[in-house]
């Protein structure tokens, strides 16, 4: 035996002392000196590194690190808007790491470009996919909800008792006792249509998510009769002035964040607007830490001044706003056609023509034959009073939209927004001038200025600064809102697939009103001397917004997939003791345990991001890339698309055993026969497969005719058209995308009742609550000191990634609190210490973190945390519960209809307020 090979002793840390010293002594010997070559020889025994051991295995692993059997594109669908194109590495069936495709086309060469684009979570998801958190089996309950006690089930067992279930209650009940819940289709819409394909063959109630999450932002429905508009992220280059209002873009739009910053190397100016000194608002050239819910009051006091200092672009506000429009100064109603005449219209409006000097019809209303703004020479006044002769002969005073904001304007003077806003006086002044002579200027708006309870009202009041500034419908202009990834680009394809008998037979609810309504919420406003159940009752009553299931019945199965409902509800702990018990069944798809799987009867092991075939859009880019299966779906787990068709078949099967006749769904007059489910649900075996799917998507609509979901996997490719049924511009040719092109170039009607972008809204009930126009309302908790403040935070998206081992790393590892210096003083408290936050509605306890930059006055817990995972007590939303803004209410008012996802009421959390003292633990 060569020496090489004998055995070793094992290298102890007495050996290594021994040697050491041995070579130091060496090292000190002549000859031996820094300047002359070591000898080597000397290195031998037991400091031999090159000695052999035991277990060298993984030094093959090691050097193999870079290569790899094959590369697999896909992405990540958590509701992040990134929508990054990856590469995943797979060698040996084991998806060992990722990394940025960096692939994306350039627009144009005067716009920065979208690679390399991603984030730190996007960048260990391979770790994720194979975590202890993982789903591998279907799981059915057997002790109580959230206790963690299973039954490890095969499929066929889970699919039947579900199957059975569902069919239970659609005979028993009714189909609208059976509940889907799923979110943000853009992310992956192959999987979300794999289930609400099932909930539209079986009549169940499909819930929406993206009001409930109150990432809608329902001022854009109210004035420009739009879900969400806004530029592609390229666009943000385009400005010469940035106002980040409420958007934390360095945490929360890390892959975007770039074309911002960039922007000041073309001229651009940053304001940034938050209560805390945040990671976006280093890059400002002026930053305002206002007081908390007071950016409404700011953005009317701006509106003020830029009137005062005409610095309106009245040309703009007297052709694309409802500001020349006239109002009867008795009723505060529009004038309309059928006021003027018998049997006029109740949807045709006037403004006052200064060259003919009387009221002449507005063109491009939704009652109007002329399907253009055009003004055609007219001069619209913009202020004035007018008399005008009504239908039955008297005479009446009419003024203009204009004359009334200025009026409800008029006191917000600029040292009582100063005051209120906690700003100073000349630096508000400073950015009304620069938002007047700054030419294009956006707003980025975000969850810090939307998430409050008077949302509708701070959206109108901001998107009434870039509109009276002529800077809506401009490269490098506009409000523009990103809250979620809302925006299915190719959205006919995706319609014709999620809800394949059309979306008119399909049952709709809003979930914010769905969650109040079956559970104990109660909120303790007036409004008007009115409590909210009446406005609830009299919009149910009106038509305006569904209240499924009917009669007075309860919820009985709730199916969630690629969502974290318990997790993510406000007033979860009131949901979890009211609303969860009455359900009958709860079954959770997902592909880790969290908080909802846990509390769930019921789990299907789904797979992950880089096990399936989809697509994946959003409106901060305008390109389109895939899905892709870097493996099959580990341990038990199937694409979602394979769980729902495997439901389909287990409930026709099901149904044909049983005999059952078909149902009568006399709400859509829809014989629904089960046994022939499967046949239905895969379109008579057209779309089996998700691959299918996909093509089926891009095949159906304009912005990816001709795409194949073969060639995304090759690279993203831009979208090449709009459908002018979903979108306001074309894409152009080296061009950012940016919205309302189609009303400022082409003369299109906005898609609202005045056919103009609308700030006075005449619903009597707006008129009753004061809200018609744009208006400032104080956050309407005042009981306890501080403001709880629960935003996107930088280590996960929302609940995805929270227990993630190296994201725990990069925080404190746990649920934290950030409070300031001065707040922490003033109760004696200490960093870490633990703490114990409270209110009238619940507590949690978890560990203090001291934190300069927040502001006095509030504590921030960046949301999403599980409540398994450090709490002592509690969980961040066990201080929230559901609130009901009685104006989010209304519907049968030209544009504002219940629409899922556009119109209902908004889930909002941040008028919440707590106080915080040392914890007894
Ligand atoms: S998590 Fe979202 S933002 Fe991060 S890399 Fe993935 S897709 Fe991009």
């Amino acid at each position: 035996m060569s020496d090489k090979n004998k055995p070793q002793k094992p290298f102890s840390r007495r050996s290594f002392i021994q040697t050491a010293a041995m070579t130091a002594a060496t090292l000190a010997l002549p000859g031996c000196s820094r300047n002359e070559k070591p000898v080597l020889s000397m290195l031998t025994g037991d400091f031999d590194p090159l000695r052999s051991y035991p277990y060298r295995g993984w030094e093959d692993f090691y050097r193999k690190i870079w290569t790899w059997d094959k590369v697999v594109r896909s992405t990540h669908s958590a509701n992040c808007t990134g929508s990054c194109s990856w590469k995943v590495y797979v060698r040996n069936g084991v998806m060992v790491r990722e990394e940025q495709a960096a692939d994306y086309p350039r627009i144009s060469a005067d716009l920065p470009d979208y690679n390399p684009r991603g984030c730190q979570k996007g960048g260990c998801f391979t770790e994720y996919v194979y975590s202890p958190q993982r789903l591998r089996y279907p799981l059915i309950r057997t002790g109580e909800r959230g206790e963690g006690k299973w039954h490890r089930a095969t499929w066929d067992e889970a699919l039947t008792l579900v199957a059975k279930k569902l069919l239970d209650n659609i005979y028993n009940y009714g189909p609208d006792t059976n509940s889907f819940f799923s979110v943000i289709p853009a992310m992956s819409p192959v999987s979300f249509c794999a289930g609400s394909r099932l909930a539209h063959y079986i009549g169940g109630v499909f819930l929406s998510f993206y009001d409930w999450y109150c990432d809608l932002p329902p001022g854009e429905p109210l004035t420009w009769g739009v879900q969400t508009e806004a530029c592609e992220c390229a666009d943000w280059f385009n400005s010469k002035y940035i106002v980040l209002w409420g958007s934390n873009i360095s945490q929360t739009r890390i892959p975007d964040a770039h074309f911002a910053y960039e922007a000041r190397y073309n001229g651009a100016k940053i304001v940034c607007i938050s209560p805390d000194y945040n990671a976006s608002a280093t890059h400002a050239d002026l930053y305002f830490r206002i007081n908390p819910g007071t950016d409404g009051i700011l953005a009317l006091g701006v509106a003020k001044l830029l009137i005062d200092h005409n610095l309106i672009d009245a040309p703009y506000v007297k052709e694309q706003t409802d500001m020349p429009l006239l109002v009867l100064s008795g009723t505060n109603r529009f004038l309309r056609e059928s006021d003027l005449k018998k049997g006029g219209k109740e949807d045709i409006f006037y403004f006052w023509d200064t060259k003919q000097q009387h009221a002449v019809p507005t063109p491009g209303s939704m009652g109007s034959d002329q399907k253009t703004i055009q003004l055609n020479g007219a001069d619209p006044a913009l202020t004035g009073t007018f008399q005008v002769q009504l239908a039955d002969g008297k005479s009446a005073e009419v003024t203009t939209v204009f004359e009334l904001l200025k009026e409800k304007i008029a006191g917000y003077t600029v040292d009582k927004v100063a005051a209120r806003t906690g700003l100073p006086a000349h630096e508000i002044e400073l950015f009304a001038q620069e938002l007047g002579t700054r030419k294009p200027a956006m707003i980025i708006h975000g969850a810090g200025t939307n998430h409050w309870f008077h949302n509708d009202l701070s959206n109108r009041s901001l998107i009434l600064l870039v509109a009276l500034t002529g800077n809506t419908g401009k490269n490098g202009g506009g409000f523009n809102h990103y809250v979620g990834q809302e925006r299915v680009w190719p959205e006919q394809g995706f319609f014709k697939l999620a809800f394949p008998e059309t979306r008119k037979k399909q049952r709709f609810q809003n979930t914010t009103l769905w969650s109040y309504v079956h559970s104990t919420n109660k909120d303790p406003h007036l409004y008007n001397g009115k409590p909210i159940e009446w406005y609830i009752q009299e919009s149910a009553k009106n038509g305006w917004m569904p209240l499924w299931p009917k009669n007075g019945k309860k919820p009985r199965a709730f199916i969630v997939w690629r969502a974290n409902y318990l997790n993510q509800a406000k007033g979860n702990e009131i949901l979890e003791s009211s609303l969860w018990k009455d359900l009958d069944l709860i079954v959770d798809i997902n592909y880790r345990m969290d908080t909802t799987a846990l509390y769930s009867d019921v789990v299907l092991p789904a797979a992950s991001y880089y096990e399936k075939v989809d697509i994946n859009t959003t409106d901060c880019h305008s390109y389109i890339h895939p899905f892709g299966k870097a493996c099959e779906p580990l341990f038990e787990s199937k694409t979602d698309w394979d769980i729902f068709r495997a439901l389909a078949e287990k409930i026709a099967e099901v149904a044909t055993k049983k005999g059952l006749k078909p149902f009568h769904d006399d709400a859509f007059d829809w014989n629904r026969d089960f046994t022939q489910l499967a046949h239905d649900w895969t379109s008579k075996g057209a779309i089996q497969t998700d691959e299918q799917a996909v093509n089926f998507i891009l095949g159906n609509a304009e912005e990816t005719k001709g795409m194949t979901y073969q060639q995304l996997q090759e690279k993203p490719k831009r979208f090449i058209a709009t459908d002018p049924e979903s979108w306001n511009s074309d894409i152009e040719e080296g061009v950012a995308y940016t919205p309302f092109k189609h009303q400022l170039e082409k003369k299109r009607p906005w898609r609202t009742l005045t056919g103009r972008q609308q700030f006075y809204i005449d619903h009597p009930w707006y008129i009753e609550l004061g809200e018609a126009l744009p208006t400032f309302k104080e956050p309407i908790e005042e009981k306890y000191p501080l403001y709880w403040n629960t935003p996107h935070g930088r280590w996960s998206i929302h609940s995805t990634w929270r227990d993630h081992r190296a994201m725990l790393r990069l925080q404190r590892g746990g649920p934290i609190v950030y409070m300031h210096p001065d707040d922490a003083r003033k109760r004696g408290l200490q960093d870490n210490d633990w703490v114990r936050i409270h209110n009238e509605v619940g507590h949690c306890v978890c560990r203090l973190q001291i934190l300069p930059g927040e502001k006095p006055g509030r504590v921030t817990m960046y949301h999403g945390w599980e409540k398994y995972l450090g709490f002592k007590e509690g969980g961040w939303q066990s201080l929230t519960y559901i609130k009901i803004k009685p104006t989010q209410l209304v519907g049968k008012y030209g544009h504002v209809n219940f629409r899922l996802n556009y119109w209902g009421p908004t889930g909002n959390n941040r008028d919440t307020k707590v106080e915080v003292e040392k914890a007894k633990v």
